[in-house]
């Protein structure tokens, strides 16, 4: 059993390997080979501050290394179970938003209109597959204060939203592409986006 093991029970993922995982590129983020990434999240409790601050830290962390290592220009989210918490929180960070903290979320509304885009996942970095989701939602939770929230959120932020509550229920995007299409390659993306 490793040292982290042992200070951390809970969050122990007994199928993960020690070796890189899947097509993950970043330390620290769960990769696609980890079942733990299939298991349902736990609601943060409301006793439970100090875990959930510790937790918030951990999150900005590990976004904050895939932030140092990449240039992103959109909305991107990472979910306490991609870091092997099983709990029901997720950070999500946008150029002009700046950081959101998100935890026992709950969407209480989806618009009707639905968009396809392509969408990946910090856990499957190279990897993109196209997805229908709504364009709006609105959304109950609770902020790094614990206090509770209703906002509305439109466009890619609204999208990396839905990911992030799928993250929590074991669902990836993999599992929502369009029948019949393959895993695109980010290489085979980007020369398709470039074409478009
Ligand atoms: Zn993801």
């Amino acid at each position: 059993m490793t040292k982290l093991a042992m200070a951390q029970p809970r969050f122990k993922d007994p199928n993960a390997s020690s070796k890189p995982m899947g097509c993950s590129i970043h330390p620290g983020i769960l990769g696609p080979d980890s079942r733990l990434l299939r298991q349902k999240s736990w609601p943060v409790a409301l006793s439970g501050r100090r875990q959930a601050e510790e937790s918030w830290e951990k999150l900005e962390q590990a976004l904050n290394q895939a932030r140092a290592k990449h240039d992103f220009r959109s909305c991107i989210g990472l979910s306490a179970i991609q870091i092997g918490i099983p709990l029901r929180m997720a950070l999500i960070w946008s150029p002009n938003m700046g950081y959101l903290h998100i935890a026992n979320p709950e969407i209480v509304e989806y618009s009707a209109q639905t968009a396809i885009e392509h969408e990946n996942c910090l856990s499957l970095f190279d990897m993109r597959g196209r997805v229908a989701r709504p364009i709006g939602v609105a959304l109950r939770y609770l902020d790094q204060d614990f206090s509770k929230i209703e906002r509305s959120f439109s466009g890619w932020t609204a999208r990396v939203i839905q990911h992030q509550l799928d993250h929590m229920d074991g669902i990836l995007f993999t599992d929502r592409m369009l029948a019949g299409e393959p895993l695109m390659p980010y290489g085979d993306y980007a020369v398709q986006k470039a074409a478009a």
